[in-house]
């Protein structure tokens, strides 16, 4: 089943908003947006989400739903170490391009990538450390995507795009 983050996440992705502008809306913080949208579900108040709702034209989540969002295990977050995969965002820093994982967390026996079948990664490849949200470790500042392209490429940019806005 869905969360309700990545519902809200799918929804803001519809209408073109950032998660910063959805954020500035409703008077949340980006970093917890990001957070509820990958599933943590403890990162915003309950007010929050019928707000986010609300402003996303969804139904407001009941009773019922937030408790069982609350209790729901926070699991392990991954990604697709494949750097050819659609799931990985190509994004351009400077004058080279970066590759964002698509961080989620798994679902309960979640072990490959649903785009392309690649064993998914469950911590940093170097240091082991638990993934975090952006491109880089924070503990030992390793790429978590090694072999970005060497030029940008808004096709496949936009690709990745479609991708993430159908993923969890
Ligand atoms: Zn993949
Ligand atoms: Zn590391």
């Amino acid at each position: 089943m869905k969360t309700l983050g990545s519902q809200i996440r799918e929804a803001r992705l519809r209408r073109h908003l950032s998660q910063s502008a959805l954020a500035r809306q409703v008077g949340c913080k980006q970093s917890a947006l990001s957070m509820y949208e990958g599933g943590r579900a403890a990162a915003l108040s309950a007010e929050t989400v019928g707000k986010l709702c609300a402003a996303l034209g969804l139904l407001p989540p009941t009773e019922a739903e937030l408790a069982e969002e609350a209790a729901r295990p926070q699991g392990t977050r991954v990604y697709c170490p494949n750097p050819d995969c659609p799931s990985n965002l190509p994004v351009r820093v400077g004058e080279s391009v970066v590759l964002v994982p698509h961080g989620h967390l798994a679902q309960e026996g979640e072990v490959h990538c649903a785009w392309c079948g690649e064993v998914l990664e469950r911590a940093c490849p170097e240091c082991g450390a638990p993934l975090n949200a952006g491109a880089h470790c924070v503990r030992c500042g390793a790429a978590y995507l090694a072999g970005a392209p060497e030029h940008f490429d808004a096709e496949r940019a936009a690709a990745s795009e479609r991708v993430l806005a159908w993923s969890r």
